[in-house]
């Protein structure tokens, strides 16, 4: 199976390796398209391991949830990747649909790296309709 992420790699071979715990997102790219997989694949707990502690107690899992669930997730696309020291910037299009209606989630996300391993930190939304 082709990963969600859009690398044209196999997923075992790609996210999956970050899902599974055996490898950590080299980069805050990497880490932004396995986020995208998670949610893809509804790995909720990866969504959780990956995110700022301080940041977590402001995100709505079970809605994450909810919407993980019933979105089909289309692909994405990286508008525009950037890092310096621990801070990373990226800025995505996402594209899926709900209950057959295409929307595109345009958000620009900064990440953190901490010992060694990159966390979402916060995510600004750029537009949401198509
Ligand atoms: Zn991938």
């Amino acid at each position: 199976m082709k990963c969600p992420c859009g690398s044209e790699k196999e997923y075992l071979k790609c996210c999956g390796v970050y899902h599974s715990g055996k490898e950590v997102a080299p980069t805050a790219e990497a880490l932004m398209r396995s986020r995208y997989s998670a949610f893809a694949k509804n790995q909720m707990a990866y969504l959780r391991d990956t995110t700022d502690p301080q940041t977590l107690d402001l995100i709505d899992e079970e809605a994450n949830q909810e919407w993980a669930e019933r979105a089909q997730f289309l692909k994405l696309e990286i508008v525009k990747a950037e890092e310096k020291g621990t801070k990373g910037t990226v800025e995505f299009k996402a594209f899926y649909t709900v209950d057959d209606e295409e929307y595109i989630h345009h958000e620009v996300s900064t990440f953190r790296k901490q010992a060694g391993q990159w966390f979402f930190k916060s995510g600004k939304i750029k537009a949401e309709k198509k």
